[in-house]
């Protein structure tokens, strides 16, 4: 899975993830400006990990299952269905 992710410092898109806080946030490193951070958002989520989850969904799991698998909110679930629905 590619994630495009960058830098909240400089934008750039050449960092590394650097394990987690003991929050559970993930930090990175960014290479080419050199600082150590955590990422902004916990719930991130790419195109490609959306697809999953709403593939997951329509094949077998309920919302709750989601939420649970993926820990992502049955609103965002319900919003990318409706987003696509419209496409
Ligand atoms: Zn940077």
């Amino acid at each position: 899975m590619i994630k495009k992710l960058a830098c909240r410092m400089c934008l750039s898109n050449n960092i590394v993830m650097n394990g987690c806080t003991s929050g559970g946030r993930q930090k990175y490193h960014c290479k080419d400006c050199g600082c150590y951070r955590t990422l902004k958002t916990t719930q991130y989520y790419d195109e490609e990990r959306k697809e999953e989850i709403l593939k997951t969904y329509k094949e077998r799991a309920s919302l709750r299952g989601i939420r649970r698998i993926y820990g992502v909110s049955m609103p965002s679930v319900l919003r990318w269905l409706k987003k696509k629905s419209q496409a």
